[in-house]
């Protein structure tokens, strides 16, 4: 559990006087590294499952193929994808950075990226409508990003950027370090310092 809250990112605040909410967003789905550590037990899905909220998913495809275990790393997504909670979005295939590799190969990643998605997606009678920009980069200058806002609304995709920048993946590093090496009350604090400068920047 305590693992969970440094990789979730929070999105969308709409802050008014009385009330604020939030979006709970995962990037970079399917953690397959984790999954194999974790001996195939979809750990956070689970979690997320008995809590009983919405959450959206940013894929990330190339994850799928990132240890020789593509079967059952495809079986994590589609339980991802199957999930009645979670809405999917595209987070590229590879993980490119827009601003760097231009247009044309980034549209290519988009593209590489809805393959299996779509596919799973369709199946539970699911859209892939949102993308999120990997680094949350959205162009070099507006010119490049116009460009890529025009693809993508000919594709009806929904841009969805992050908008709290915690240093989860920071956070994260440490924190599984110290899991790694069982010191666990370290690892508790730095899991606790990451949910207070969460909180903190809502
Ligand atoms: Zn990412």
């Amino acid at each position: 559990m305590k693992v969970l809250w440094l990789i979730i990112s929070l999105i969308n605040t709409s802050v008014s006087a009385q009330q604020k909410s939030i979006s709970i967003t995962i990037d970079d789905v399917p953690n397959t590294s984790k999954y194999e550590k974790d001996n195939f037990s979809a750990t956070l899905l689970n979690v997320l499952d008995s809590l009983k909220i919405p959450f959206a998913i940013f894929i990330n495809r190339s994850k799928i193929t990132k240890n020789s275990f593509e079967d059952a790393n495809k079986i994590l997504l589609k339980k991802w994808i199957e999930n009645d909670k979670s809405i999917v979005g595209n987070h590229t295939y590879s993980h490119s950075r827009y601003s760097e590799v231009g247009f044309d190969s980034f549209v290519k990643d988009i593209e590489q990226g809805e393959k299996l998605t779509k596919q799973y997606a369709s199946l539970f009678n699911k859209n892939l409508e949102y993308l999120r920009f990997p680094y949350n980069d959205l162009g070099q200058d507006s010119t490049q990003h116009l460009q890529i806002r025009a693809f993508l609304e000919s594709k009806n995709y929904l841009i969805a950027p992050f908008t709290i920048e915690s240093s989860d993946w920071m956070f994260n590093y440490l924190y599984e370090y110290y899991l790694e090496n069982k010191e666990y009350e370290k690892a508790t604090a730095i899991g606790k310092q990451y949910v207070e400068k969460t909180i903190e920047l809502v």
